[in-house]
């Protein structure tokens, strides 16, 4: 029998959310941004299982872009940071896949290469993010010289990415939002991600970018009615493998930094920061079994944390716990441990297997 120890992915809710994005965002196109393996969650199983339910697909580079091709994915597959050295162009043009084009070296590249077809771009304007992407000023000429350009297929989209778009207090997003519609180009645009289809309709545009969201987490630092929809895709999950009683005083694991403040129950489960737990995450921090909170007791170590269920009844080795999903928010559940639930995703290891239904 296997370490009870796993991701578990309800894909019939990564489907539900895309409906939510479907719902805020009426009639625009969809490209899911599945980076990153699927925030974790295993890009081949997400990108199939999105199979036409969306318009095209993100990721961050060429590697990730070719496991899908191999593995069958035929839904056009935008590079964010474009290509990073002249010679992917070729495979890119060959793959059917869409580039970001955000400096001169990606319009000179283009210029200058000889590819079997023409490949899709999106032309990335920086209007404040100061990442990527070219000026709203030298916009018009990079964009007059990708239509020029027989390299590139027709219907460049123009776009760029918000850095504050979590925040409704912030006024960077509705900058960043003029300065993309000041733009005298006449393009598709897009400009939001998972912040802006939530919280700022009129980011909408052409083209919206979900990525967090489709996994069923909301972005904003506060609580938003519209991300109430949302259902969470996965949940970690272990089991209690033992159980001790620890006398008031008696201290729980490693550094003994954790002290029974009375006559205590405490749970071992087999899941650590071996597993994509966070190591950081500190005592008191919620775990779910039975349905009822109980907090950590104790630090995290590689393989197993341990908890308090003295007020859990008939909490027994067996029982299933979960870290986050359901009823436990990840982002909660991250921010307790002083991070986010897109580093957490992120971090999630081979070792803990992603299964489902
Ligand atoms: C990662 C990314 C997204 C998705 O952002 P979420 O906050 O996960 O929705 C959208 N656009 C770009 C350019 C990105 O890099």
């Amino acid at each position: 029998m296997a370490r009870p120890t796993l991701a578990q992915l309800d894909l019939d809710a990564l489907v539900h959310n895309v409906g939510v994005v479907q719902r805020l965002a009426p009639g625009r196109k969809i490209m899911a941004v599945i980076k990153a393996n699927a925030y974790g969650h295993g890009a081949i199983t997400v990108a199939r299982a999105l199979h036409n339910r969306v318009d095209a697909l993100a990721v961050a580079s060429i590697e990730e872009a070719l496991e899908l091709r191999r593995a069958g994915v035929e839904a056009p597959i935008l590079l964010l940071e474009g290509v990073f050295a002249a010679i992917e162009l070729l495979a890119a043009a060959e793959q059917d896949l869409w580039l970001t084009v955000e400096n001169e070296m990606h319009v000179a590249w283009l210029e200058q290469a000889r590819l079997p077809k023409p490949v899709g771009c999106w032309l990335k304007v920086n209007t404040g993010m100061n990442r990527l992407g070219v000026t709203p000023d030298q916009a018009p000429a990079f964009f007059a010289r990708l239509q020029a350009c027989d390299n590139v297929a027709d219907g460049t989209v123009l776009s760029t990415h918000f850095a504050c778009a979590d925040d409704l207090d912030s006024p960077m997003t509705r900058n960043q939002l003029d300065a993309l519609g000041a733009l005298d180009i006449d393009a598709p645009r897009s400009a939001a991600n998972s912040a802006g289809i939530l919280a700022w309709p009129d980011s909408h545009l052409d083209w919206v970018r979900p990525g967090y969201m489709l996994y069923g987490n909301s972005p904003m630092l506060l609580p938003h009615a519209n991300a109430d929809a949302l259902k969470p895709v996965m949940s970690l999950k272990a089991s209690i493998i033992s159980l001790r009683e620890v006398a008031a005083g008696e201290t729980v694991g490693y550094g003994a930094t954790w002290t029974a403040s009375r006559d205590s129950r405490i749970a071992t489960l087999c899941i650590g920061y071996g597993d994509g737990y966070p190591r950081q995450m500190p005592a008191g921090a919620p775990v779910l079994i039975r349905g009822q909170r109980a907090p950590l007791a104790g630090r995290v170590s590689m393989d197993m944390v341990t908890v308090d269920v003295t007020d859990v009844a008939d909490a027994q080795i067996g029982d299933e716990v979960i870290l986050w999903g359901d009823d436990l928010p990840l982002s909660e559940v991250a921010a307790a441990a002083d991070s986010n639930g897109y580093e957490l995703l992120t971090r999630m290891p081979s070792r803990t297997p992603r299964v489902h239904g």
